[in-house]
Protein backbone atom coordinates (compact mmCIF):
# COMPACT_ATOMS: atom_id res chain seq x y z
CA UNK A 1 0.00 0.00 0.00
CA UNK A 2 1.72 3.45 -1.00
CA UNK A 3 1.63 6.18 1.99
CA UNK A 4 1.58 9.59 0.75
CA UNK A 5 1.33 12.94 3.22
CA UNK A 6 -1.30 16.13 2.40
CA UNK A 7 -1.20 19.09 3.30
CA UNK A 8 -4.19 21.28 3.51
CA UNK A 9 -2.43 24.54 1.63
CA UNK A 10 -5.82 26.14 2.05
CA UNK A 11 -9.25 25.34 2.30
CA UNK A 12 -9.20 24.57 -1.61
CA UNK A 13 -5.87 23.65 -1.87
CA UNK A 14 -4.07 20.37 -0.98
CA UNK A 15 -0.13 19.35 -1.59
CA UNK A 16 1.05 15.74 -1.46
CA UNK A 17 4.02 13.86 -1.87
CA UNK A 18 4.60 10.05 -1.51
CA UNK A 19 6.34 8.48 1.46
CA UNK A 20 8.76 6.16 1.79
CA UNK A 21 8.55 5.48 5.73
CA UNK A 22 7.56 7.71 9.32
CA UNK A 23 10.85 8.09 10.90
CA UNK A 24 9.31 10.16 14.32
CA UNK A 25 5.96 11.57 15.83
CA UNK A 26 5.66 13.11 18.56
CA UNK A 27 3.30 15.76 20.30
CA UNK A 28 5.24 17.96 22.49
CA UNK A 29 3.51 21.51 24.68
CA UNK A 30 3.46 23.24 21.34
CA UNK A 31 3.15 21.42 18.61
CA UNK A 32 2.70 18.13 16.75
CA UNK A 33 5.79 16.84 15.38
CA UNK A 34 6.35 14.78 12.26
CA UNK A 35 9.86 13.47 10.15
CA UNK A 36 8.58 11.57 7.53
CA UNK A 37 11.18 10.41 4.60
CA UNK A 38 9.97 11.05 1.03
CA UNK A 39 10.11 10.09 -2.19
CA UNK A 40 10.83 13.52 -3.97
CA UNK A 41 11.86 15.25 -1.29
CA UNK A 42 13.54 13.90 1.28
CA UNK A 43 13.92 13.94 4.46
CA UNK A 44 11.12 16.08 5.88
CA UNK A 45 10.35 17.83 9.22
CA UNK A 46 5.93 18.51 9.43
CA UNK A 47 4.94 20.77 12.65
CA UNK A 48 0.68 20.85 13.12
CA UNK A 49 1.04 19.76 9.37
CA UNK A 50 2.39 22.29 7.30
CA UNK A 51 5.83 21.31 5.83
CA UNK A 52 8.78 22.85 7.77
CA UNK A 53 11.81 22.07 5.82
CA UNK A 54 13.00 19.12 3.37
CA UNK A 55 16.43 18.19 2.72
CA UNK A 56 15.72 18.37 -1.07
CA UNK A 57 15.23 22.21 -0.96
CA UNK A 58 16.19 23.22 2.26
CA UNK A 59 19.01 24.90 0.53
CA UNK A 60 16.68 27.42 -0.98
CA UNK A 61 15.23 29.28 1.90
CA UNK A 62 17.92 28.82 4.82
CA UNK A 63 20.38 30.44 2.24
CA UNK A 64 17.92 33.42 1.51
CA UNK A 65 16.60 34.28 5.00
CA UNK A 66 20.30 34.60 6.24
CA UNK A 67 22.77 35.61 3.40
CA UNK A 68 20.49 38.61 2.23
CA UNK A 69 20.84 40.23 5.36
CA UNK A 70 24.08 38.79 6.24
CA UNK A 71 26.16 39.89 3.13
CA UNK A 72 24.31 43.28 3.34
CA UNK A 73 25.78 44.35 6.56
CA UNK A 74 29.05 45.35 6.59
CA UNK A 75 30.20 43.90 9.84
CA UNK A 76 27.65 40.94 11.37
CA UNK A 77 29.28 39.58 14.31
CA UNK A 78 25.94 38.94 16.54
CA UNK A 79 23.36 37.23 14.74
CA UNK A 80 19.92 36.08 16.84
CA UNK A 81 17.86 33.34 15.16
CA UNK A 82 14.30 33.26 16.27
CA UNK A 83 12.76 29.91 16.25
CA UNK A 84 14.66 28.10 13.46
CA UNK A 85 15.08 24.87 15.76
CA UNK A 86 16.02 22.67 12.90
CA UNK A 87 19.35 24.53 12.43
CA UNK A 88 19.69 25.15 8.77
CA UNK A 89 19.61 29.17 9.44
CA UNK A 90 22.56 28.35 11.61
CA UNK A 91 24.35 26.41 9.78
CA UNK A 92 24.65 28.78 6.61
CA UNK A 93 25.13 32.29 9.64
CA UNK A 94 28.52 30.04 10.18
CA UNK A 95 29.60 30.79 7.13
CA UNK A 96 30.57 33.96 7.22
CA UNK A 97 33.73 35.26 8.33
CA UNK A 98 32.66 38.33 10.63
CA UNK A 99 30.47 36.11 12.87
CA UNK A 100 31.90 35.77 16.21
CA UNK A 101 28.25 34.42 17.91
CA UNK A 102 24.72 33.19 16.74
CA UNK A 103 22.43 32.30 19.04
CA UNK A 104 18.93 30.47 18.24
CA UNK A 105 15.99 31.14 20.54
CA UNK A 106 13.47 28.32 20.04
CA UNK A 107 10.63 27.60 22.01
CA UNK A 108 10.26 23.90 21.58
CA UNK A 109 12.87 21.67 23.02
CA UNK A 110 11.69 18.63 20.93
CA UNK A 111 12.42 20.51 17.57
CA UNK A 112 16.45 20.79 17.91
CA UNK A 113 16.64 17.08 19.62
CA UNK A 114 14.47 16.13 16.54
CA UNK A 115 16.67 18.09 13.74
CA UNK A 116 19.40 16.61 15.73
CA UNK A 117 18.56 12.93 15.48
CA UNK A 118 16.64 12.71 11.76
CA UNK A 119 18.60 15.82 9.54
CA UNK A 120 21.66 15.87 10.54
CA UNK A 121 23.07 17.72 7.29
CA UNK A 122 20.48 20.56 8.43
CA UNK A 123 21.34 20.82 12.32
CA UNK A 124 25.52 20.17 11.13
CA UNK A 125 26.47 24.13 13.43
CA UNK A 126 24.15 23.47 16.16
CA UNK A 127 27.01 21.89 17.78
CA UNK A 128 29.30 24.73 16.74
CA UNK A 129 31.24 26.93 19.94
CA UNK A 130 30.03 30.23 18.46
CA UNK A 131 26.20 28.58 19.05
CA UNK A 132 24.41 29.22 21.76
CA UNK A 133 20.79 27.39 21.97
CA UNK A 134 18.57 28.91 24.02
CA UNK A 135 14.80 27.45 24.94
CA UNK A 136 12.82 29.84 25.16
CA UNK A 137 9.98 32.10 23.70
CA UNK A 138 11.81 34.58 21.20
CA UNK A 139 9.43 37.30 22.55
CA UNK A 140 10.42 37.16 26.93
CA UNK A 141 14.10 36.86 25.62
CA UNK A 142 13.66 39.88 23.25
CA UNK A 143 12.26 42.01 25.98
CA UNK A 144 15.29 40.75 28.06
CA UNK A 145 18.03 41.27 25.61
CA UNK A 146 18.05 44.99 24.04
CA UNK A 147 20.98 46.33 21.62
CA UNK A 148 22.98 43.13 21.01
CA UNK A 149 22.44 41.31 17.51
CA UNK A 150 23.49 42.73 14.42
CA UNK A 151 21.26 40.62 12.71
CA UNK A 152 17.63 39.25 13.73
CA UNK A 153 16.52 36.54 11.38
CA UNK A 154 12.71 35.56 12.60
CA UNK A 155 12.80 31.91 11.07
CA UNK A 156 9.18 30.91 12.36
CA UNK A 157 6.23 28.96 12.01
CA UNK A 158 3.24 30.40 10.20
CA UNK A 159 1.66 32.71 12.61
CA UNK A 160 -0.15 30.06 14.58
CA UNK A 161 -0.17 28.83 18.33
CA UNK A 162 3.10 30.45 19.20
CA UNK A 163 4.59 32.31 16.46
CA UNK A 164 1.27 34.58 16.42
CA UNK A 165 3.11 37.11 18.07
CA UNK A 166 6.31 37.03 16.11
CA UNK A 167 4.05 38.70 13.25
CA UNK A 168 3.20 42.07 15.04
CA UNK A 169 4.01 45.61 15.49
CA UNK A 170 5.00 45.12 18.65
CA UNK A 171 7.40 42.32 18.20
CA UNK A 172 8.80 44.60 15.76
CA UNK A 173 9.21 47.17 18.52
CA UNK A 174 11.20 44.28 20.33
CA UNK A 175 13.20 43.76 17.47
CA UNK A 176 14.38 46.83 17.04
CA UNK A 177 15.49 47.64 20.82
CA UNK A 178 17.10 44.50 20.28
CA UNK A 179 19.76 45.54 17.23
CA UNK A 180 22.77 47.11 17.00
CA UNK A 181 22.66 50.69 15.29
CA UNK A 182 23.09 49.92 11.59
CA UNK A 183 21.16 46.33 12.50
CA UNK A 184 19.03 44.43 10.19
CA UNK A 185 15.87 42.13 10.38
CA UNK A 186 14.16 39.67 8.41
CA UNK A 187 11.69 37.50 8.75
CA UNK A 188 9.81 34.84 6.70
CA UNK A 189 6.90 36.18 5.51
CA UNK A 190 4.74 33.64 3.59
CA UNK A 191 3.05 32.84 0.22
CA UNK A 192 2.91 36.40 -1.51
CA UNK A 193 -0.04 34.18 -3.68
CA UNK A 194 -2.03 32.40 -0.83
CA UNK A 195 -1.32 34.52 2.41
CA UNK A 196 -1.21 38.13 1.28
CA UNK A 197 -2.73 39.44 4.01
CA UNK A 198 0.59 37.60 6.58
CA UNK A 199 2.93 39.14 4.49
CA UNK A 200 0.82 43.11 4.64
CA UNK A 201 0.60 42.18 7.91
CA UNK A 202 3.96 41.87 8.36
CA UNK A 203 5.48 44.67 6.03
CA UNK A 204 3.07 47.49 7.62
CA UNK A 205 4.12 46.59 11.10
CA UNK A 206 7.74 46.59 9.84
CA UNK A 207 7.37 49.49 8.18
CA UNK A 208 5.66 51.53 11.57
CA UNK A 209 9.04 50.36 13.00
CA UNK A 210 11.95 50.65 10.47
CA UNK A 211 12.99 53.66 8.55
CA UNK A 212 13.30 51.14 5.36
CA UNK A 213 11.71 48.00 4.32
CA UNK A 214 11.61 46.03 1.44
CA UNK A 215 10.30 42.50 0.68
CA UNK A 216 12.20 39.89 -2.00
CA UNK A 217 11.31 36.05 -2.48
CA UNK A 218 12.55 33.33 -3.74
CA UNK A 219 11.63 30.07 -5.09
CA UNK A 220 10.42 26.92 -2.47
CA UNK A 221 8.93 23.84 -4.31
CA UNK A 222 6.99 22.40 -0.95
CA UNK A 223 6.30 25.70 0.21
CA UNK A 224 2.71 26.82 -0.52
CA UNK A 225 2.25 28.08 -4.24
CA UNK A 226 6.21 27.41 -4.47
CA UNK A 227 6.97 31.29 -4.48
CA UNK A 228 8.08 33.09 -0.62
CA UNK A 229 8.48 35.78 0.73
CA UNK A 230 10.97 37.37 3.00
CA UNK A 231 11.04 41.30 4.57
CA UNK A 232 13.80 43.01 5.27
CA UNK A 233 13.61 45.96 7.73
CA UNK A 234 16.89 48.03 8.19
CA UNK A 235 17.87 50.54 11.03
CA UNK A 236 19.52 52.66 8.83
CA UNK A 237 17.69 54.90 6.01
CA UNK A 238 19.96 54.20 3.24
CA UNK A 239 19.80 52.25 0.15
CA UNK A 240 20.58 48.61 0.73
CA UNK A 241 23.17 46.69 -1.42
CA UNK A 242 25.57 43.82 -0.27
CA UNK A 243 28.49 45.21 1.39
CA UNK A 244 30.28 41.91 0.90
CA UNK A 245 30.95 39.64 -1.42
CA UNK A 246 30.92 35.84 -0.85
CA UNK A 247 34.80 34.80 -1.11
CA UNK A 248 35.27 32.53 -4.35
CA UNK A 249 35.18 29.09 -2.22
CA UNK A 250 32.00 30.25 -0.05
CA UNK A 251 29.43 27.34 -0.93
CA UNK A 252 26.25 27.76 -1.84
CA UNK A 253 23.53 26.80 -4.19
CA UNK A 254 20.83 29.49 -4.67
CA UNK A 255 22.33 32.58 -3.16
CA UNK A 256 24.75 34.09 -5.83
CA UNK A 257 25.61 37.90 -5.52
CA UNK A 258 23.21 38.82 -8.23
CA UNK A 259 20.30 36.94 -7.67
CA UNK A 260 20.77 39.32 -4.25
CA UNK A 261 20.09 42.42 -5.67
CA UNK A 262 17.34 40.93 -8.31
CA UNK A 263 15.23 39.05 -5.68
CA UNK A 264 14.19 42.23 -4.47
CA UNK A 265 12.39 43.21 -7.89
CA UNK A 266 9.15 42.27 -7.19
CA UNK A 267 6.20 41.23 -9.48
CA UNK A 268 3.65 43.64 -10.49
CA UNK A 269 0.97 42.27 -8.11
CA UNK A 270 3.26 42.14 -5.20
CA UNK A 271 4.71 45.45 -5.81
CA UNK A 272 0.70 46.99 -5.46
CA UNK A 273 -0.33 44.86 -2.67
CA UNK A 274 2.41 46.09 -0.76
CA UNK A 275 2.74 49.51 -2.36
CA UNK A 276 -1.33 49.68 -1.30
CA UNK A 277 -0.61 48.63 2.23
CA UNK A 278 1.55 51.93 3.04
N1 LIG B 1 11.51 27.26 7.70
C1 LIG B 1 10.29 27.16 8.37
C2 LIG B 1 9.07 27.69 7.68
O1 LIG B 1 9.06 28.75 7.09
O2 LIG B 1 8.07 26.98 7.75
C3 LIG B 1 10.37 27.48 9.82
C4 LIG B 1 11.16 26.41 10.49
S1 LIG B 1 11.47 26.40 12.18
C5 LIG B 1 11.19 24.69 12.48
C6 LIG B 1 10.12 27.24 12.98
C7 LIG B 1 10.23 27.14 14.50
O3 LIG B 1 9.70 28.32 15.12
C8 LIG B 1 9.48 25.97 15.15
O4 LIG B 1 10.40 25.01 15.56
C9 LIG B 1 8.72 26.60 16.32
O5 LIG B 1 8.78 25.83 17.49
C10 LIG B 1 9.45 27.93 16.46
N2 LIG B 1 8.67 28.98 17.14
C11 LIG B 1 7.37 29.29 16.94
N3 LIG B 1 7.01 30.30 17.76
C12 LIG B 1 8.11 30.64 18.49
C13 LIG B 1 8.38 31.61 19.49
N4 LIG B 1 7.43 32.44 19.94
N5 LIG B 1 9.64 31.70 19.98
C14 LIG B 1 10.63 30.86 19.54
N6 LIG B 1 10.42 29.91 18.62
C15 LIG B 1 9.18 29.80 18.08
Amino acid sequence: MELWYTENQTPAIRFSCKVNKTLHTAKTPYQEIAVLDTEPFGRMLVLDGMVQTCTEDEFVYHEMIVHVPLFTHPRPSDVLVVGGGDGGAIREILKHEPVEKAVLVEIDREVVECAKQYLPEIASGLNDPRVEVIIEDGIVYLQNNPGQFDVILVDSTEPVGPAVGLFTEDFYRLVYAALRPGGILVAQTESPFYNADILVKAYTGMKAVFPRVATYLANIPTYPSGLWSFTLAAKQDAPLPPSRQPAPDFASRYYTPELHSSCFVLPRFVKDMLEKAR
